[in-house]
């Protein structure tokens, strides 16, 4: 298999991915790493640049970027899932949680920038349109939940029907919200950027290295034990694959397709001219971007989840959501006329059970992990990798403090109750889409009902 058929991202990359050399026997190091996503390979990033002296090895099952991260749509957005439940619980630290991701998105052009690392990095905010009175009604609510969360006028703010079209020219808009804390990025060259910064400070990275089980000081791999005090899981959805991790997060398959590369006249037409993220605001949602060979990379419009948390490359490709994100495009941007779609691919994130990013470290095991960033890992993952570093290096930083640090997820429940209860979550999220569609009216019904699942399982 040519690494260049993962994604669009792995196409477009300059020279044709090879994985570096497995992990050649027994080693002692530090801190191990498992898993070379974004988490990973930021973790890797600044404990080297933390601590030269820290050993650090990362063990990749593939190739870095090969999961969700080299997969995603690239919006490198001031988000983190969980973020409205901890200011309800204490709004001081969800406060400074909120200013932590704020600041992330410069922070991640910063390394980009410091390192040389060429991932396309651009920070035109984020855009929300809506396509109907009830999506209107609720993105203006979320505007209105921004703003008791602390952001400011600046960083989030309800936009006009007229308003949203100076930014993108979509058909049928009844306002919707701008984001100014949000960039986008080349997600694949990112997370390999990344990698080869890290790799230059010092860490071993070592590819086509599946971890087979992991216990306190040791992690277990086909080709020799890692001996480490400290154990990082980098893991996201797969980390439902590792023995005894079944149930802490599930893979949730999302698929993108990417165009054809437009021209500047139908550019001119479409807008986006600052390189806006955009998406709308359908409960299985769009995202998209305008990437920077000027093609247009969309993704969403539902979620698959597989009866026991399976993952296979056979749920990568799904031309059901397919033309349902070209109908999407079609119907947002009329202007687009008949656009050839070049790339179609799909990838699982990771859903913690009560939908709550965290990062933790329990310091009996020396076994640390950071994870359920659901469709928000892009920017989320890099503020949890410097508070990885902060607490694998015992540093008494006001990041450690933050509010995601130490929180536990419930487990997800065994199958068949896992299994029907997120196809019972998008069941409903996808009647809900159509009521509002239909009607234009807040399928309220629904929105209890989720509630009662404990489930928002939207993209
Ligand atoms: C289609 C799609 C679109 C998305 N769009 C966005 C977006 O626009 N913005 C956003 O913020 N987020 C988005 N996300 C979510 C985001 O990509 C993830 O939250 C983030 O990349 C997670 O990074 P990670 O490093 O934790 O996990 P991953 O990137 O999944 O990395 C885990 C790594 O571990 C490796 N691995 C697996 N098992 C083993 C093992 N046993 N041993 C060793 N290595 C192993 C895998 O090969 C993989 O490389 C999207 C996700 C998908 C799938």
């Amino acid at each position: 298999m040519s690494y260049r058929s993962i994604s669009y991202w792995f196409d477009s990359l300059d020279s044709e991915p090879v994985p570096r050399a497995p992990l050649p026997g027994d080693l002692e190091v530090d801190v191990a790493i498992v898993g070379g996503g974004f988490t990973g390979v930021w973790t890797a990033y600044y404990l080297k640049r933390a601590d030269p002296d820290c050993r650090v090895a990362l063990l990749e099952a593939d190739t870095l970027g090969f999961g969700a991260s080299g997969r995603s749509g690239g919006w490198c957005w001031a988000s983190v899932a969980g973020l409205s439940h901890h200011f309800e619980r204490d709004p001081e630290k969800g406060a400074a949680l909120r200013q932590a991701i704020a600041t992330t998105i410069d922070e991640v052009g910063a390394v980009c920038a410091a390192e040389g690392i060429e991932a396309d990095y651009c920070k035109g905010g984020g855009l929300t349109f809506t396509s109907n009175p009830a999506q209107a009604e609720r993105v203006r609510a979320n505007v209105d939940a921004h703003r008791k969360l602390g952001w400011s006028e600046e960083d989030v703010h309800w936009l006009e029907p007229a308003e949203v079209r100076e930014h993108i020219r979509v058909a049928s808009c009844h306002g919707g919200m701008f984001a100014a804390q949000a960039a986008r990025v080349h997600p694949a060259k990112l997370a390999r950027g990344v990698g080869a910064a890290a790799e230059k400070r010092g860490a071993q990275i070592y590819e086509r290295t599946r971890v087979a089980r992991v216990e306190p000081g040791r992690v277990h791999t086909a080709n020799g034990v890692v001996r480490a005090h400290r154990i990082v899981l980098g893991l996201a959805g797969y980390l439902s694959q590792l023995p005894s991790h079944e149930r802490d997060a599930i893979p949730a398959y999302n698929h993108m397709i990417a165009t054809e590369p437009l021209s500047c006249e139908t550019w001119e037409r479409i807008g986006l001219a600052r390189g806006e993220g955009f998406g709308d605001a359908s409960r299985f949602i769009i995202y998209a971007q305008r990437t920077a060979d000027d093609r247009i990379a969309i993704g969403g419009r539902g979620l698959r989840y597989f009866y026991g948390s399976a993952i296979d490359p056979r749920f990568e490709r799904n031309p059901g959501t397919d033309r349902l994100l070209q109908k999407a495009l079609r119907e947002a941007i009329p202007e687009l006329g008949e656009v050839a779609i070049t790339h179609r691919w799909g990838g699982a994130f990771g859903i913690s059970r009560d939908m709550i990013a965290s990062v933790n470290l329990d310091p009996a095991t020396g076994i640390a992990s950071a994870g359920g960033y659901v469709g928000d890992g892009v920017a989320a993952s890099n503020l949890a990798a410097r508070t990885l570093s902060d607490l694998l290096l015992d540093r008494k930083s006001a990041l450690v403090e933050l509010p995601w640090v130490g929180h536990q997820s419930p487990r997800w429940e065994p199958e068949p109750l896992r299994w029907l209860g997120v196809r019972m979550g998008t069941a409903i999220n996808a009647s809900a889409d159509t009521i509002e569609n239909r009607t234009g009216r807040r399928a309220r019904l629904h929105e209890r009902a989720l509630r009662l699942l404990g489930a928002h399982l939207e993209y």
